[in-house]
């Protein structure tokens, strides 16, 4: 991704005959800009049964914080939340989702340590269906202790939790911003998998600058459509590019 917004600003500088230093930077922030501009940043909903919103990625890049800052900005905006605690096999990740349930009004269904997390998404979104509830916010795990592929039971999830009545209109890969080239590996697993519709780059509030971003939307045109700027219920914004790019150079 670098390599080819290097070219072009190559190409442009000698086509414009740019010299300048401060203006050559200016024609590389348009650049990127540019580049993260593409793509639909909103969240998908759809009326009809519970749009399921599904978040993957591997442990501690902030999935279950995200889910907690999720809810709070959906019930807010009026829409009704259950919470899926389909990571089944980390006994903790049920608990910390619970907190989050807690602290947001929401509820959440679970199931049994080392169960099937499939079986969880489906229990939720049947009670969300029967309920009128519009939105499952589904946690998953990011690392399997079985001999089970990861993929595979995510994929799996991603198929039951798109059944009738169920409707998968997200499926949001959490990154942490600290994540520097095997961001771009992870992406690529995921989205092979079960086909990633936006990221959520969290930790952006702390020293790293999410630069992976950009190989993400240019390699896989994946957009970034939340930040994570810290550990509270309200600290998750929109991805602005103008400010993530002017972020980078500063
Ligand atoms: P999970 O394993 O993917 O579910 O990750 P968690 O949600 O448990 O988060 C792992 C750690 O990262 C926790 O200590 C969170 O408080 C922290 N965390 C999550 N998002 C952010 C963020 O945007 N900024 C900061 N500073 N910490 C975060």
């Amino acid at each position: 991704a670098t390599q080819r917004v290097l070219d072009d600003l190559q190409a442009t500088a000698k086509a414009e005959g740019i010299s300048d230093p401060e203006v050559l930077v200016d024609r590389l922030k348009s650049e990127l800009k540019a580049l993260l501009v593409e793509g639909d940043r909103s969240l998908r909903f759809e009326p009809g049964g519970p749009n399921v919103w599904l978040f993957v990625g591997v442990n501690g890049v902030g999935k279950t914080t995200t889910i907690g800052k999720i809810a709070r900005q959906q019930l807010d905006a009026g829409r009704s939340v259950i919470m899926a605690a389909a990571d089944t096999f980390r006994a903790a990740a049920a608990e910390q989702l619970g907190q989050w349930a807690e602290r947001t009004g929401s509820e959440m269904v679970r199931g049994n340590e080392g169960g099937d997390p499939s079986a969880v998404v489906f229990d939720a979104v049947q009670r969300a269906a029967a309920r009128g509830n519009d939105l499952v916010l589904a946690d998953t795990a990011g690392r399997l202790h079985t001999k089970t592929n990861l993929m595979d039971e995510l994929r799996k999830v991603r198929r039951v939790a798109d059944r009738d009545p169920g409707n998968v209109t997200e499926v949001l890969l959490v990154l942490d911003a600290t994540t520097g080239q095997n961001g771009l590996a992870q992406a690529q697993q995921f989205t092979e998998a079960v086909d990633v519709t936006g990221v959520v780059l969290t930790k952006l509030d702390g020293s790293a600058k999410g630069g992976i971003a950009l190989a993400i939307q240019a390699s896989l045109g994946i957009p970034i459509k939340l930040v994570g700027l810290g550990e509270g219920v309200g600290d998750l914004v929109e991805f602005d590019p103008d400010e993530f790019v002017e972020a980078l150079f500063a």
